[in-house]
């Protein structure tokens, strides 16, 4: 052996999906990432996520979880928390106390929210108020068109589902920015403040109507159309909760095909890839779960994100109805015997901005499945560090799978950084690593992905479930 093979032979070198797939599975790359597209459209905010994976899951078989009928083996359930949160459940061969195998995702994005008192005509023009949920670049939802989703309570206590933008024939919204002409003193200022949160008002309507003793005709004329087609006065929205999202649908991105570019794909590239993987079960050895959280955006807060009880609940529900009872024992042992892949999106490495990212230990769009040991920043600082042991244990069973991946981390050291589910799972004690697809303009309205890496997401997920 020459030093040439030899140097090749003891170096790493990160494998390419288009260069490494077998010739077989590019078919169901492709035809993969069509049915991501769809999903993608259908499901723009977490309740959405919720209703069409409760569709996907019924029409494979999932039944909703019933405390009077009993659980065995090869069995599919699954449990809502409050119309945003789902865990999907199959049951496996081997006693639940043996452990969990877990595939985690959340399913809320970034996006505009109303504000509860949303309504103002300001100079013959109707706008509604907002306040961003999760990270933004602020001046990345101007001058796109906006639809509207969410839900709007009556006064007699009916529920009034909002979706306007996304039919054709749909009027969208926006978020009017200044032209350049005018624009002197904007554009001196930096990025975070060129754009302010309290200016970010959506465009509702300009046609004024009624009599001239109306203050606010625009308004008045906004409130008539609401109260026409949706039953609603201005009051109802004081309790509604509505989403402010871009309009677009997910679309290829590229000549060659090889990207999905849609709004929300942080994360429900991994909420559709894990959906997909647990729906192929049949009886597994481990009690195999698939989690879809709420609230990771703002922290995995409030009764649907991660750290609600509802997870812990549901585990509970099932032990309880496989063993008779659960008790405190019982439900530890079987956390502590439990394995999650926390599964969020990467920051693809972006030849336009390489100076935030370290190549060696970035991940790239093309080049598979990411593994995070660790997210956190500045001294990993809320990491949750996957342990060697771990992070073994997970590479081997991809390696078996033929799954490609890589490792990265969230940018160069002291650049930022982030965190997601991880850390709060791991605090029951269990073992959890980050991992999901790279994405490209991550949180902004157009997220770019790369279907090889979708596809291999989708086989890792098959496979941790299947071999761990
Ligand atoms: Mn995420
Ligand atoms: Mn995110």
């Amino acid at each position: 052996m020459d030093d040439k093979e030899l140097y090749e032979k003891l170096k790493y070198e990160r494998s390419d999906v288009y260069r490494d797939m077998p010739d077989n599975e590019r078919r169901a790359m492709l035809d993969f990432a069509d049915d991501y597209r769809y999903f993608l459209d259908r499901g723009k905010t977490e309740r959405e996520c919720c209703v069409e994976a409760i569709r996907m899951a019924e029409a494979k078989g999932f039944v909703k979880f019933d405390d009077k009928k009993t659980l065995s083996a090869g069995d599919r359930i699954y449990f809502t928390n409050r119309g945003k949160n789902i865990l999907l459940a199959v049951i496996g061969s081997d006693d639940i106390e043996s452990g969990l195998n877990i595939v985690g995702a959340h399913i809320d994005s970034p996006r505009l929210d109303l504000k509860q008192n949303p309504l103002y005509e300001s100079d013959s023009l109707a706008f509604f108020k907002t306040h961003y949920y999760g990270g933004i670049k602020k001046y990345q939802w101007t001058a796109i068109p906006l639809a509207i989703h969410g839900v709007v309570y009556k006064k007699d206590g009916s529920r009034v589902d909002i979706c306007i933008g996304e039919k054709d024939d749909d009027p969208v919204f926006c978020v009017t920015d200044l032209l350049p002409h005018l624009a002197k003193d904007q554009m001196s200022k930096s990025m975070a403040e060129g754009i302010e949160g309290e200016s970010l008002n959506i465009l509702v309507g300009g046609i004024g109507v009624g009599s001239n003793e109306i203050s606010e005709r625009v308004k008045y004329n906004i409130l008539n159309i609401l109260n026409i087609n949706y039953d609603i006065t201005e009051s109802d929205f004081l309790s509604a909760e509505l989403e402010i999202v871009p309009a677009f649908r997910a679309r290829n991105v590229g000549l060659d095909n090889g990207f999905i570019g849609a709004y929300g794909q942080d994360d429900r590239v991994c909420a559709f890839t894990a959906l997909r993987s647990i729906f192929e079960l049949n009886t597994p050895k481990h009690t195999a779960i698939c989690l879809l959280v709420d609230k990771e955006e703002i922290g995995s807060v409030g009764n649907t994100g991660m750290l609600s009880r509802f997870f812990d609940m549901a585990v509970a529900e099932l032990i309880g109805k496989l063993k008779g009872s659960c008790d405190l024992l019982t439900f530890n042992r079987t956390i502590a015997n439990s394995a999650c892949l926390s599964s969020d999106v990467g920051a693809a490495f972006d030849p336009n901005y390489p100076s935030v990212m370290e190549k060696n230990n970035q991940s790239f769009a093309g080049k598979g499945m990411v593994l995070m040991k660790y997210t956190g920043s500045r001294g990993k600082s809320g990491a949750s560090d996957a342990s060697a042991e771990f992070v073994h244990e997970i590479c081997s069973i991809l390696d078996k799978n033929g799954v490609i991946w890589q490792t990265s981390e969230l940018g160069k050291v002291d650049q930022g950084g982030g965190g997601t589910i991880a850390m709060y799972i791991a605090n029951l004690n269990m073992d959890v690593i980050d991992c999901g697809v790279p994405v490209l303009s991550m949180h902004s309205p157009f997220e770019v992905t790369a279907k090889g890496d979708i596809y291999m997401a989708y086989k890792t997920y098959l496979a941790f479930y299947n071999d761990r």
